[in-house]
């Protein structure tokens, strides 16, 4: 059995719940309780609030988090980055009121700062050898200029949207961060093989995630130029159409890339192109 710590109400717990499932790993969610045991595989799930996450970890009560790496950052709890997570994408920055000239770190000078983050805050500000007064505020940290309560904020930003709407512009980035897997440092070699099972399927739904599977019909002569376009995993599939002359060519394609590669495909006569949603790539 292994426990993994994941955030019971918040941004991450449904991205994080709903990589449980694609994992195929039952946990049922009705029932969200502060503790859950799936069905059909040896985890448990600890409901927690995403900053007591990193030290649960550390400190044994749980194997395994989901979590944000800001709070990993923040805590400086002695975890192992397994994996990121590929979601809950943001930055911490430091923003002040729109209207100020920023001129560099020096800007801080004897100010304060309202942040739910002091300790990454105060080794940016010694690195930087400004003295500022960093004021601990836990939540809605974007209104703390305008009501007065500090001269600048260092918080989350992922659209930059809460920051225009509070008269404020984004003056610092000190951190980038994503969800990311923990684990603590001495996991048993039963629950290292558990893990190892969850990281196997972890790997797979985030290798299908921004590709897509691509088929279409091509003129057998043009196989080889299609090939080049679409290099595949290996390489990719092709299959004799009834009609003589034909082949149907299966092959998996970033995202990213997907109009580009359509648009040399049907230069080169490919037709009734077909793109599909990947679930699980194993490699
Ligand atoms: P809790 O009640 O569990 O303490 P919280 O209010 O501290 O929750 P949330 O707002 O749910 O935290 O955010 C959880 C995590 O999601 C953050 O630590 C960060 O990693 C990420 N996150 C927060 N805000 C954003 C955002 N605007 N865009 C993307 N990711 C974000
Ligand atoms: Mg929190």
């Amino acid at each position: 059995m292994i426990r993994i710590a994941i955030q019971s109400k918040g941004r991450l717990s449904e991205e994080s719940l709903a990589l449980m499932r694609e994992a195929g790993i039952v946990i049922d969610e009705q029932k969200r309780k502060f503790l859950a045991r799936s069905a059909n595989f040896p985890v448990e799930v600890l409901y927690l609030r995403d900053d007591d996450i990193p030290a649960v970890v550390a400190d044994g009560s749980a194997d395994l988090g989901i979590v944000g790496y800001n709070e990993v950052a923040e805590t400086g709890a002695d975890v192992e980055i397994v994996r990121k997570m590929g979601f809950g994408s943001c930055r911490i920055s430091l923003a002040i009121p729109k209207a100020q000239e920023y001129n560099g770190p020096s800007f801080f000078e004897g100010k304060s700062i309202a942040t739910s983050y002091p300790n990454i805050l105060s080794k940016w500000l010694a690195e930087n050898k400004v003295n500022a007064e960093i004021r601990k505020i836990m939540g809605s940290v974007e209104i703390a200029p305008a009501a007065g309560i500090a001269d600048a904020i260092f918080d989350i930003v992922s659209s930059g949207g809460t920051l225009v709407s509070n008269g404020l512009k984004e003056v610092e980035t000190l951190l980038w961060s994503e969800a990311v897997l923990v684990a603590g440092h001495n996991l048993s070699d039963e629950k290292k093989a558990i893990l190892d099972t969850m990281l196997f399927r972890i790997d797979a739904i985030k290798e299908s995630r921004g590709m897509k599977y691509i088929l279409m019909n091509i003129p057998s002569d043009k196989i080889e130029e299609a090939v080049k376009i679409l290099p595949a995993m290996r390489s990719p599939t092709v299959m004799p159409l009834a009609a003589e002359g034909w082949c149907s060519l299966h092959s998996v394609v970033l995202e990213s890339e997907l109009w580009d590669k359509i648009e040399r495909l049907k230069g080169i006569g490919a037709e009734g192109i077909l793109v599909l949603t990947l679930d699980k790539v194993i490699g």
